[in-house]
């Protein structure tokens, strides 16, 4: 396992950090044995957050024990001082540890939500609070809007950032990498196959650990999943390789989907998942995630095209500040549901 400095914060972290999302949907032993056997083999990078269910109480009760032993990340979605102050000592009681490593300011996409997080009585004020207080060591944030993040980031106040970077999704190069580098910024990536959508899975995981990032977040659920996350881990990318993933995300994210999630469907379409799938369902075909979502989305996608409210102007693409063609994309996906007699 590579292991390397996060930026400024210094810690030696791995490359491949454990996203624990998703260990609230199994037992508890098999949740417990994929954090050990992490931990067993050098993953050091443990990621959660107060909102991801009772993720942060799993952790404590199966590996607070070895605390010493990895860097340990929450967040809080809470946007005022008093809910945000609440929340860290309620994170810190349930992972049973006294100090977080780092903790983020979660999900950050509006300027309003940053602002009321920056001003006085925000989040921000609460998490200096805690730092001083030596509850965590470390502030930062994470967001879906890489030009936002870019912005917000640049006086300083931020000691890392958690952000998409997967082969639909590259944007994160093209200012806020750059920015975070310049700043010695951690640097820390998520969702390499952005929720079971992107393929072939060895190209998605290897597609981040080729960029200048210090850690990549995949969430895992069990051993096997492990296992198979640190295989695709142990070489180096080479140039060759690096090239050919980078091509690869050009074509495939080129008109991307940044799942900001400022638009929404009268119908209820997910237009996120649609639009990262786009491409890869074309390439590839879909991973069962994909799958069981065309299948369940099926009548949805095909209203679309007849949805009165829509004909002049799409409602959703109102909404994009990326200017992305929705309405199209969503009627594709329609025809592919028809042709594939899905
Ligand atoms: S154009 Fe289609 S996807 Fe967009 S809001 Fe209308 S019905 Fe929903
Ligand atoms: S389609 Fe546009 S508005 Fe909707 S989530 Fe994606 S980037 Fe955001």
């Amino acid at each position: 396992m590579l292991v390397r400095p996060l930026g400024r914060l210094e810690d030696n972290v791995s490359s491949l950090g454990f996203g624990a999302m998703n260990l609230p949907g199994v037992p508890l032993t098999q949740a417990g044995d994929a954090l050990n056997y992490a931990l067993d083999r050098g993953i050091n990078y443990i990621d959660t957050a107060a909102a991801y269910r009772n993720s942060e109480e799993i952790i404590g009760e199966t590996i607070s024990h070895r605390r010493r032993q990895f860097f340990l990340a929450t967040k809080t979605n809470k946007r005022d001082y008093e809910n945000a102050k609440a929340e860290i000592d309620r994170s810190l009681q349930r992972m049973r540890t006294d100090q977080i490593d780092l903790l983020q300011i979660h999900y950050v996409n509006y300027v309003k939500e940053f602002q009321q997080i920056m001003a006085p009585g925000g989040a921000y004020e609460a998490a200096l609070e805690a730092k001083r207080e030596g509850k965590i060591r470390f502030i930062g944030i994470s967001g879906h809007r890489p030009d936002l993040l870019t912005r917000w980031i640049a006086k300083g106040h931020f000691d890392q950032v958690l952000f998409h970077l997967n082969l639909a999704q590259p944007f994160a190069l093209d200012e806020l990498i750059p920015k975070m580098r310049e700043m010695n910024m951690g640097r820390v990536a998520m969702k390499p196959l952005s929720g079971g959508f992107i393929q072939p899975i060895d190209k998605a995981i290897r597609y981040p650990f080729s960029q200048d990032i210090h850690v990549m977040i995949s969430g895992m659920v069990s051993v096997d999943e492990v296992k198979e996350n640190i295989a695709m881990h142990e070489q180096p990318v080479g140039n060759g390789e690096r090239e050919e993933l980078e091509r690869l995300a050009v074509e495939l994210g080129g008109h991307n989907c940044r799942r900001c999630n400022y638009c929404s469907c009268p119908v209820g379409i997910g237009i996120p998942d649609v639009m990262i799938s786009s491409k890869f369902r074309e390439k590839f075909g879909l991973l069962p995630r994909g799958q069981q979502f065309y299948e369940k989305n099926r009548d949805k996608l095909l209203s679309c095209a007849d949805y009165e409210p829509c004909q002049e102007q799409p409602q959703c693409e109102k909404l994009c500040p990326y200017h992305l063609p929705m309405q199209q994309v969503v009627q594709e996906s329609a025809a592919y549901l028809v042709r594939s007699g899905a």
